[in-house]
């Protein structure tokens, strides 16, 4: 297909072979020019407690951040952990400490210890903070105390950092009334205290006194925030459950934050699910702006989606604006792998003119896998946005 606005280059990712299977009629072989990057799919743990938050501490299990990281190391065998302790709790002191075991554990190409805490309050809910390098401010929620002054105290203080919101539909909700466009890149779709995809989904907590604010409700309102996992794990070991996979250029703190900011990300259950998804190309988090004009040059979508499993997989799904379009449950050969190319047509109406009211839709699209040992993933949205061009 041709280059242009609405098609790009596929990425090339470290794993499988999706570059062949995503063509009806592969190519034997593919040149580097045929690409538009090479990423690797990078795993971890983006929020964990150790006994340097109070709420750890009751638990029977619990480890130092010290214990963390090498058990997300060589235990768990991901490739990076955020220890997100409370900051509100924490000391000048200890906060030096464990910027410095951060720096100490972080070996660029092996594993990232990434900077970053909790900041919470009663009224706004908790949002993990993530940070750039290891010279980073620690910020309560009882001096900073709502969502807005945060995201303003960063900019002030010129610190690269990125918000998360967390369990935002259970007791202690995030508030997301609203977000911000650039600092906040994702909504921690999976935890320890389970699927908060939307209200009734499989593998929710037990607790479903919270109705609303689950990730589709919140991407409904128009909020572009792509998908992580973490386990919040107070009493349990990191990447124990929910974990998140990172698409970077290579492993590094640098790399990993950048991509995060971009929303090239997947959040699974705990299990290391390979997922790829593109859009005409367009690499997961994307976001493709179009008006009435361009409706033809933008479809039929090309959706390509590819998995590689770690159990065989019971279905993979495209979700679009909340609701499935598409499910497939023939795998390939193996029971573990799905790649294939689905085509999204325009409503019958969407080239007729006047213009007709379809082409007045904003959607976000994104995929769900689902094992039949229960597993699960969820990539990062890609969304097409509409405007009206007068
Ligand atoms: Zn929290
Ligand atoms: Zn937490």
């Amino acid at each position: 297909m041709a280059e242009d606005r609405f098609h790009r280059k596929h990425w090339r990712v470290n794993w499988f072979i999706p570059e062949l299977e995503h063509r009806k009629y592969a190519k034997a072989f593919r040149e580097d020019a045929d690409y538009s990057e090479d990423v690797s799919l990078f795993f971890g743990d983006l929020h964990k407690h150790t006994n340097l938050s109070p709420c750890a501490r009751v638990n029977p299990y619990n480890q130092s951040p010290a214990e963390s990281y090498a058990h997300a190391r060589d235990v768990a065998k991901t490739d990076f952990l955020a220890v997100c302790d409370h900051a509100e709790y924490l000391t000048d002191e200890q906060w030096a400490e464990c910027m410095a075991l951060a720096r100490a554990y972080t070996e660029p190409g092996r594993f990232v210890a990434w900077p970053s805490v909790e900041w919470a309050t009663g009224l706004y809910g908790h949002r993990n903070l993530y940070y750039r390098d290891y010279d980073a401010p620690l910020i309560s929620g009882r001096r900073v105390t709502t969502p807005p002054a945060l995201w303003a105290r960063l900019r002030e203080l010129k610190t690269r950092a990125l918000t998360i919101p967390h369990h935002p539909a259970r007791q202690l909700a995030a508030d997301l009334t609203r977000t911000d466009e650039e600092l906040e890149p994702a909504y921690e779709i999976y935890s320890g205290w389970g699927n908060e995809e939307y209200y009734g989904a499989p593998l929710q907590d037990t607790d479903r006194s919270y109705t609303r604010n689950f990730a589709v409700d919140t991407l409904l309102r128009g909020f572009h925030m792509g998908f992580v996992g973490g386990g919040d794990g107070h009493p349990a070991p990191p990447a124990d459950s929910g974990i998140t996979g990172i698409y970077a250029r290579d492993l590094t703190l640098e790399s990993l934050w950048d991509a995060l900011a971009q929303r090239r990300t997947i959040a699974t259950t705990g299990a290391k699910i390979l997922v790829d998804f593109h859009v005409n190309g367009f690499t997961l988090g994307s976001i493709i702006r179009f008006n009435q004009h361009e409706t033809k040059d933008l479809f039929p979508l090309e959706i390509g989606v590819t998995v590689q499993g770690t159990a065989p997989l019971e279905k993979v799904e495209i979700v679009e604006n909340g609701v499935t379009i598409h499910t497939k449950t023939k795998p390939r050969a193996r029971l573990d792998q799905m790649a294939y190319t689905w085509y999204r047509n325009p409503h019958p109406l969407d080239n007729q003119l006047p213009l007709p009211l379809t082409n007045n839709v904003s959607r976000f699209i994104y995929v769900r896998v689902t094992q039949r040992d229960g597993h699960m993933a969820w990539t990062s949205p890609i969304w097409l946005d509409f405007y009206y061009d007068e």
